[in-house]
């Protein structure tokens, strides 16, 4: 069956680092015959947007985005074409999610042991090749991530980076129900979304960010306390007050999914002996000091958790189907980009923003 679709449609596309975000209205839309084996064409309805996306525009990283690129990588729709000789069970019409991976070779040791976003031959969406702040996106039938039907397309899309990284990153904290994780970031996109999994997996939340309606959003999604990092002009006295609200020795864990250095400084320093910093939040140019001895002595560990894998994606996506987890959106239109990370850049935005691309 051939789907019509149009040959032109919106996109939002910047030619380099900092250069303006262009929103083009006669962006080209590949057809069937343009789309390669293993190639799939999405429509997209919603996409998140994720401070990665801020970042690639800024050029915030040491590796080189592409040229003339269409960030996203939160997007949410139907599949309307297929590329011919491609082996897939997807089908025309079936609603996939576009993940940060893209693809991956499903063929190399990362690749088997679960590990696929460390594949040598990882593409990324929005960042190495276009994503999701367009109509239409190719991704790869072996990448994208089916979502099941009853899930609402502006729910799902949160889900597909943002929600899969923070259960990813809990799972790589190895905390157990019962005891006490940190979440550093916690009103983010990233942050709002980890204290609902950590909630749902059974951990005691202690959310760290700022603000009353960052506040009210972790209460709401079941964060035992709450710790604004505004309020604490010595550091020395966050960490005490952090400690004392787990036991007096810290929590198990912290997942620092926050965008700026700051985030990092004391992690190591609150989290109890035996327990582990997650670093997920990927701000520019900043290091995590650690001091041997005491990280021998108090046996800490130090865990990089990248995204997650497509096992990951579809167990991220249940809890959201089951309203174990449910992300807090504001739908906006795509171009009102520009706005979006203007609020972003500030830390004005508590939960997600969702695009709405049509
Ligand atoms: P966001 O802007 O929505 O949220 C960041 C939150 O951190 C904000 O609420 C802000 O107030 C808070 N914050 C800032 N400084 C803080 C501090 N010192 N202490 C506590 N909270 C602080 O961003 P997001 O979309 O949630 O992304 C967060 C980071 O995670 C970005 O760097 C992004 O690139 C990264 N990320 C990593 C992965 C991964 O696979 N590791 C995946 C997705 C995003
Ligand atoms: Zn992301």
């Amino acid at each position: 069956m051939t789907h019509q679709h149009p040959k032109t449609a919106c996109a939002m596309i910047f030619e380099d680092s900092n250069s303006p975000l262009e929103y083009k209205t006669d962006h080209p839309v590949p057809q069937q015959a343009d789309l390669k084996p293993g190639e799939v064409l999405v429509k997209v309805e919603y996409s998140g947007v994720c401070h990665t996306d801020l970042h690639a525009w800024k050029g915030d990283w040491p590796a080189a985005a592409k040229k003339n690129l269409v960030g996203g990588h939160e997007g949410a729709g139907p599949i309307v074409a297929i590329g011919e000789g491609t082996l897939t069970n997807l089908k025309v019409g079936q609603n996939v999610g576009i993940k940060w991976l893209a693809d991956s070779c499903l063929d190399c040791e990362n690749c088997r042991g679960g590990s696929e976003a460390t594949c040598a031959q990882a593409q990324c969406s929005g960042y190495s090749v276009d994503g999701s702040f367009q109509q239409y996106a190719v991704s790869y039938a072996r990448h994208v991530t089916p979502i099941p039907d009853g899930l609402p397309l502006e729910v799902a899309a949160p889900i597909l980076c943002a929600g899969v990284t923070v259960y990813r990153a809990l799972l790589n904290s190895s905390a157990r129900a019962g005891q006490f994780v940190a979440i550093v970031g916690a009103g983010g996109g990233l942050g709002h979304l980890a204290v609902q999994y950590a909630s749902a997996m059974g951990f005691r939340v202690v959310a760290i960010d700022t603000g009353a309606d960052k506040k009210k959003l972790c209460a709401s999604y079941g964060a035992d306390k709450f710790i604004d990092f505004k309020d604490y002009k010595n550091p020395e006295d966050m960490i005490k007050a952090i400690k004392a609200e787990c036991d007096g020795v810290g929590p198990h864990a912290a997942v620092v999914a926050a965008a700026g250095a700051a985030a990092y400084e004391q992690a190591l320093e609150y989290i109890r002996p035996t327990g582990t910093l997650v670093a997920v939040g990927l701000p520019p140019d900043t290091f995590i000091k650690a001091n041997v001895f005491f990280t021998v002595f108090h046996s800490k560990r130090i865990v990089g958790s990248y995204v997650g894998n497509r096992q990951d994606a579809e167990e991220a996506l249940d809890f959201a189907l089951r309203g174990k987890v449910s992300p807090r959106i504001e739908v906006c239109p795509l171009k009102q980009l520009p706005e979006v990370y203007e609020r972003m850049e500030k830390g004005q935005l508590a939960g997600r923003v969702v695009l709405k691309n049509f």
